[in-house]
């Protein structure tokens, strides 16, 4: 049971890695560089990780980088993409590492011929971003994000996870390989890594009064370890194919910041809107019944919230 996870150093990741030596795999872990303490020592410290974990170097930009990794694999998760908005080189910074990372692996999978299954972490930045959405429609796997409507609105990251997807299908065909994706809301909950991820960031910043108003909008969020849990379901369940969202609720963001005051009172956090002479944006309602099917049961967003910010108190982002 040999598999391969790439960015294992990364938020969602790192508890991929954790749950599958949990279960018994031989696991590869791709990082691009195997001696920096800072994204490696909470892999190696993974219990089991001294008998079944493997660090292997890799860069999405090198073709060929991941060939080593792959080969001998049964399975490959392929999660290693960038994740952050604010640049300004999107072609470079998100979208050629998004895209050029994702042809690297699945072309290395392709080569591998041990590989059974590709699980793809996309997001639902893949799936919501079209002009022809209406408030009342009910998202589910078969919206496609319009890469033209993401230009247009210069929605770069989801651009990234879009043509990301959009060329994994391709290649998966080409190859003939077995692809599932899992298409993922804002994932909160304990962080493994000692390093702020961009979805515990967007939690953090209203507790550090770094945000003084919340935006008027709405966001899906599902729990980290469901997410994990999502990918290994998407592997094992031999009847699994196709796009699975994940989302165990979508909040807007009043909605939020009031569970954020329930669960830590003390805290200050906002209280007024960014754009209060706008009507409430309504909260885009989303299908998880397909993820579902595999058997996931979702964790009460609250309580991947609370288990989020107790760990960027313990990490010490917080005080
Ligand atoms: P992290 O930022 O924690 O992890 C991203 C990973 O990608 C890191 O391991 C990073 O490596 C790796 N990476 C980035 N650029 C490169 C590169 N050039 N070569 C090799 N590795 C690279 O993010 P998350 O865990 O949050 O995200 C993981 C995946 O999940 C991404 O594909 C993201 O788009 C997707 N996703 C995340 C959501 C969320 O809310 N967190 C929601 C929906 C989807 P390094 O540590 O060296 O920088």
């Amino acid at each position: 049971k040999v598999v391969c996870v790439t960015g294992a150093s990364g938020f969602i990741a790192s508890w991929l890695v954790k749950l599958l030596l949990e279960r018994g795999y031989i696991v590869r872990a791709s990082v691009r560089d195997p001696e920096n303490a800072v994204k490696t020592a909470h892999l190696r410290a993974l219990p089991h990780a001294n008998e079944r974990l493997k660090l292997c170097k890799a860069d999405l930009l090198e073709e060929g980088s991941f060939d080593i990794a792959v080969d001998g694999c049964e399975g490959v998760f392929h999660t290693a993409s960038p994740f952050f908005v604010n640049t300004d080189n999107p072609q470079k910074d998100l979208i050629d590492p998004a895209v050029k990372g994702t042809v690297n692996v699945l072309n290395a999978c392709g080569k591998a011929k041990s590989v059974r299954r590709v699980v793809l972490t996309s997001s639902i930045a893949a799936v919501m971003f079209r002009p022809s959405r209406k408030p009342e429609d009910v998202v589910d796997e078969s919206f496609y994000s319009d890469p033209e409507f993401c230009k247009q609105n210069n929605l770069w990251y989801p651009l990234s996870k879009t043509e990301a997807e959009n060329e994994a299908w391709k290649i998966s065909k080409v190859q003939g390989l077995d692809l599932v994706t899992i298409n993922p809301v804002m994932v909160v909950g304990p962080l493994l890594q000692p390093t702020l991820n961009t979805s515990s960031g967007a939690v953090l910043r209203f507790l550090t009064g770094a945000a003084s108003t919340y935006p008027n909008t709405a966001a899906g969020w599902v729990h980290v370890k469901d997410v994990a849990e999502a990918h290994i379901l998407a592997y094992e369940v031999p009847e699994a194919s196709g796009r699975y969202i994940c989302a165990e609720r979508v909040l807007h963001y009043e909605s939020l910041v009031k569970i954020l005051q329930a669960l830590f009172p003390d805290v200050p956090l906002p209280t007024k809107c960014a754009d209060e002479s706008s009507p409430r944006a309504p909260e885009y309602k989303v299908c998880c019944d397909k993820v579902k099917s595999l058997g996931l049961k979702f964790t009460p967003i609250e309580e991947a919230l609370k288990e989020c910010v107790e760990s960027l108190i313990q990490l010490k982002f917080l005080s």
